[in-house]
């Protein structure tokens, strides 16, 4: 509830404003019960303030959110409070110039030192269903480093945003801590920066580098699997940070205990904050994702048009923007306004090769090997749940993936009726919200197909 009243406000208010009376107030966790809930200000001014001004719009929003009456209370932040250090402006040092060995060995330039990517940021980033736990997740890290979670564990399959996700976090701490030092870095970027302490004998000075940092960002995790050494130096520089509450993020292609070849004492670690998935994006999202960039790009897009796009684009984000440049050029080219024939034409040898791809058969084949049945099953008319449940995961997934409608579905499944069809695509839908299992068979399946 916070979390959006906080994005409810920072839509309302300008930003200095929220900055100033609302970003700084915490809930305190342990005077927070079901009707009452006591926030912490930094100062009595805070704290006055949103007295006068804030408490009984946020006590409306409690209202309509719960259907109950919720008090807010205020109190004051006491000096050693932990959660009050943060709203503390950090103290001034003066940045200190690196040996020169170290900056030439283990940052990445003057002018970037954080190797942050500005353009990412939580504001231009679309929230859906497919990625809003971990969305929440980030803000509340970005908001309390070092504090929330930690570490936070975000993975995922390509193109889902973890990059978009881990940057906006760096860029949020960073424009509220100006001298926070922070470090994003490739997990190859990582490795090699090991490979390199190791030839020039530099391991002090590496952990100087790394150990010293107020957030570590690490994107795709994954590539540390086997390789002892990098793993070993990350080891001690998860240690040093987590123990001195700093924050520790990072991203991977799988779940920690999938990753192939990564020590046991880190898989573990990597499980003490909180770890978060972002998923595909469903249609709606994808549609809001196209509208977004458009917007961005300052060009544009009728809905109908990004509807087609999303119908057809269906793997991933980075796809989708790719489709997206696609069109935007061929419009350019052609000298022509987007409508849907525009984008179709652009589209065309892209579509060509995904719908050649995907054919039911394809799926058919995909998935019974995926759990291990024969492909005929696919068709017989068995109805054991050992090979009905795959049967219907790859109708939900025909339907999800192909234009064919239920009945062409139903008729290369054994000329199953169309209402069979119906019903297993979802029951599919169902269990992929109880069932973690199913949810991850199918998404792993779709990621397959797609190539
Ligand atoms: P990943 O790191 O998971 O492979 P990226 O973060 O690199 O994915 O995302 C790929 C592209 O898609 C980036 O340009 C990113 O800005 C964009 N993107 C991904 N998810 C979203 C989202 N939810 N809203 C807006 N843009 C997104
Ligand atoms: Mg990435």
């Amino acid at each position: 509830f916070w979390l959006s009243c906080l994005d409810h406000f920072r839509k309302e208010l300008n930003a200095q404003q929220f900055n100033t009376w609302i970003k700084p107030l915490q809930i305190d966790p342990e005077l927070n019960s079901d009707d009452e809930v006591v926030l912490i200000a930094p100062n009595r001014f805070v704290s006055q303030w949103v007295k006068d001004n804030f408490i009984a719009h946020i006590e409306n929003m409690a209202l309509m959110y719960f259907g109950k009456k919720i008090q807010f209370h205020l109190k004051l932040a006491e000096p050693n409070d932990a959660k009050a250090v943060i709203v503390k402006a950090a103290p001034v040092e003066t940045p200190q110039e690196p040996p020169v060995e170290l900056k030439a060995a283990y940052q990445p330039g003057r002018k970037n030192p954080s190797g942050l990517n500005p353009n990412f940021t939580f504001d231009n980033f679309v929230t859906g269903k497919a990625n809003q736990l971990a969305r929440a997740g980030a803000i509340q890290v970005a908001e309390s480093p070092g504090i929330a979670y930690n570490p936070l564990f975000i993975y995922g399959g390509v193109g889902l945003g973890k990059t978009h996700l881990i940057q906006a976090i760096g860029n949020y701490v960073q424009e509220n801590n100006k001298n926070a030092k922070i470090r994003y870095v490739h997990a190859e970027k990582y490795v090699s920066d090991v490979v390199s302490a190791y030839q020039h004998k530099a391991f002090d000075k590496f952990k100087l580098y790394y150990h010293s940092l107020d957030l570590l960002l690490v994107d795709d995790v994954q590539f540390f699997g086997g390789k002892n050494r990098t793993q070993e130096e990350f080891f001690y520089a998860f240690n040093a940070l987590i123990e001195t509450h700093k924050q520790v993020i990072i991203t991977c292609d799988t779940y920690p205990k999938e990753i192939t070849g990564l020590e046991e004492r880190l898989v573990s670690r990597f499980g003490w904050g909180l770890t978060v998935a972002v998923e595909p994006p469903e249609l709606e999202m994808r549609v809001a994702i196209l509208l977004k960039k458009a917007f961005q790009e300052k060009m544009r897009l009728d809905e109908n048009v990004a509807f087609f796009i999303a119908k057809h684009i269906r793997s991933n984000v980075r796809e989708l923007e790719g489709a997206l440049k696609r069109v935007l050029a061929f419009s350019r080219f052609v000298g022509q306004e987007i409508t849907l024939d525009l984008a179709k034409e652009a589209l065309k040898d892209l579509l060509a090769v995904q719908s050649r791809q995907i054919s039911i058969e394809n799926i058919q084949k995909t998935v019974a090997d995926y759990y291990k049945i024969k492909v005929s099953e696919m068709y017989s008319k068995k109805r054991s749940r050992i090979v009905a449940r795959p049967r219907q995961m790859a109708m939900a997934i025909a339907k999800e993936l192909t234009a064919l409608s239920l009945p062409d579905i139903g008729e290369a499944f054994g000329g199953r009726d169309h209402t069979t069809v119906l019903h297993g695509y979802r029951k599919i839908n169902e269990l992929r919200i109880s069932d973690p299992v199913v949810n991850r068979d199918f998404n792993a399946l779709i990621l397959i197909l797609r190539g």
